[in-house]
């Protein structure tokens, strides 16, 4: 059996990012990844400017409270003053450019108004204050975002604030999505004696759809080994991955495996974590288009894609980082019968902080998936009890 670290090692040294990048339009960059570094040709803010309304003025001008002085300009936002005179006081609003000259400004609660439109400045000012410096943002120059970056709201408006319109993003990674398994019946149909609906070919539409790839769902292959052999060849022709999830169990009569092993190479890792023992990867067709078999059950569906699907695909679209983070946390809950595997336990953080485990831990109990907010990573072995510290992985850094 591999470690989870060696199945990833080995997983992620076989994950090459797509190559091909455009530019999009700031309107659908959003989840796409990010192509090349983006470097600022404008330094934000532009030029120094108030971050109050008030009085823009000299320091010497002011050095002690009360000071009377003539307002001999009115700044607002998006028009440039001129060099402030001695002794006098310029009128300015929030993010209007100080004027040459001045060196601090004046909350307009801090003055008021005097005889001949004048205004009495009731502050001894410190140089710089209310003051955003040009370039405290942003200088010219600099590399804003880096290649690999997911693109989420901030990223887009990072880009907007120094007038970037459209962003260079990767292609979208392709995706075949194939079922399998006499037992499957699609949602929406009643359900025959000995079926149960087919879950896992939803749940993982919504994940790589979630991920911003472009997802074939290539249906339900009629359970012979030629018409899985054409389904694979098919979807190998356009994708750049291939994901099937049940049928590879070690020893199984299905036609998934030997179709893999026809038409490419198929390896079967049994992973000493739990719950999703089996992981298969191989190779199809002349292109060789990666091929991941996950685990029938549903839970182990879930969980082995968290843990290995989603560093793998996320490395392939291109992303610089996609190792999950791990929180320390406290339990809430008792964990009492050791397994013999690394156990990944549906899990939620309580309204006091601490992490409550789902009652039942079983690989066919779909509901501790949408009951949980994440899991909790325990060593093979291992118990613990209500208090002790453990290691979560929240699904929130994962989906
Ligand atoms: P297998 O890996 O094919 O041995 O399947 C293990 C378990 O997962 C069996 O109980 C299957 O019925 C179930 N299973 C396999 N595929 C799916 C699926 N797409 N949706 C829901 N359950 C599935
Ligand atoms: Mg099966």
């Amino acid at each position: 059996m591999l470690s989870y670290e060696e199945a990833l090692d080995h997983l992620l040294a076989a994950a090459q990012p797509v190559e091909e990048s455009k530019p999009v339009p700031l309107s659908v960059a959003r989840g796409r990844i990010l192509a090349a570094d983006v470097v600022a040709n404008v330094t934000v803010p532009p030029l120094d400017n108030s971050a109050m309304d008030g009085y823009a003025v000299r320091c010497v001008d002011c050095a002690q409270a009360g000071v009377a002085l003539p307002v001999a300009q009115r700044i607002p936002a998006g028009s440039v003053g001129h060099a402030l005179a001695a002794g006098t006081a310029a009128r300015i609003f929030t993010g209007a450019p100080v004027p040459a000259g001045a060196d601090a400004v004046v909350m307009q609660e801090f003055c008021e108004h005097g005889a001949d439109g004048q205004v009495i400045v009731n502050q001894v000012p410190k140089s710089g204050q209310n003051i955003r410096r040009a370039g405290e943002d942003i200088m010219a120059g600099a590399v804003v975002l880096q290649a690999g970056t997911r693109i989420g709201a901030a990223e887009i408006g990072l880009a907007a604030s120094i007038g970037i319109a459209q962003l260079p993003v990767r292609r979208h990674l392709r995706v075949a999505l194939l079922s399998t398994g006499d037992e499957l019946t699609e949602p929406g149909n009643p359900l025959p004696p000995g079926g149960i609906y087919n879950s896992n070919r939803h749940f993982l539409g919504a994940m790589f759809e979630g991920y911003g790839c472009a997802v074939t769902d290539a249906g339900h292959v009629p359970d012979t080994l030629d018409a899985t052999r054409q389904a694979l060849r098919d979807a190998a022709a356009a994708h750049d991955l291939i994901v099937t999830s049940g049928g590879v169990s070690v020893g199984e009569e299905d036609h998934v495996k030997p179709a893999v092993e026809a038409e490419g190479a198929l390896s079967l890792w049994k992973i000493a974590i739990k719950p999703g023992k089996p992981l298969a990867f191989g190779k199809v067709g002349s292109r060789g288009t990666a091929f991941i078999g996950l685990p029938g059950n549903p839970v182990s569906c879930f969980v082995t894609f968290l843990l290995f699907l989603r560093p793998y695909v996320l490395k392939r679209m291109g992303v610089a980082t996609a190792l999950p983070v791990a929180r320390q946390l406290v339990s809430a809950s008792d964990w009492s019968k050791p397994e013999d595997r690394r156990s990944f336990l549906r899990a939620r953080i309580a309204p006091d902080g601490r992490v409550e485990l789902y009652p039942n831990q079983s690989s066919g109990v779909l509901t501790s998936c949408a009951w949980a907010d994440g899991l909790v990573d325990v060593a093979a072995n291992r118990t613990f009890k209500a208090g002790d510290p453990v290691r979560y992985l929240a699904f929130a850094d994962l989906l």
